[in-house]
């Protein structure tokens, strides 16, 4: 594949059960109840992931981290971003930006944007400022909103590991 400038997306939902804890972007945060999945369920590294994936022409994280794998039992989604990461590494390319949404009723999640923003840079070994966090209710309604389930859209930007940062020097 020829290097260039590439785009991926990333969408993700899990339902809202008791009994699990609640991790969103590699943060813990409290509340009475968690998300269900084979992994440690972070819906929001999820769609990180696949937009990476997406990005780079990988497929989907179904292909390459499947449920049916006991490897990825109660995994810590962290480790499937950097897996991803190494891949894209590997073809000559590096993350640029990422924006998120997370959709979630609750908890509030503007209170905690900027830990999940500067938890997410780290991950992905960018400055704060080219990671973006932004955090949506369901207004009521539909599974969002009557608190079923959380869901999160990831759109990621790749640029070839040598491709020239912009003339501010700034790595936007
Ligand atoms: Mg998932």
């Amino acid at each position: 594949m020829e290097p260039g400038i590439r785009v991926g997306i990333g969408h993700d939902t899990h339902r809202l059960v008791a009994g699990r804890p609640l991790i969103l972007a590699g943060v813990r945060i409290e509340h009475d109840r968690g998300l269900s999945g084979h992994s440690d369920a972070d819906v929001v590294l999820h769609a990180v992931t696949d937009a990476l994936l997406g990005a780079a022409g990988l497929g989907d994280i179904g292909d390459a981290f499947p449920d049916t794998d006991p490897r990825w039992r109660d995994a810590e989604s962290s480790l499937f971003v950097r897996s991803t990461l190494d891949r894209l590494e590997k073809l000559g390319f590096r993350p640029v930006n990422l924006d998120v949404i997370i959709f979630a009723e609750e908890p509030k999640l503007g209170p905690i944007k900027d830990r999940m923003r500067h938890n997410l840079a780290g991950l992905l070994g960018l400055p704060p400022e080219a990671v973006n966090v932004k955090a949506k209710t369901g207004e009521s309604v539909g599974h969002i909103g009557r608190k079923e389930a959380i869901a999160c859209q990831a759109v990621v930007l790749i640029a070839p590991r040598n491709h020239a940062a912009p003339p501010s020097g700034k790595s936007l």
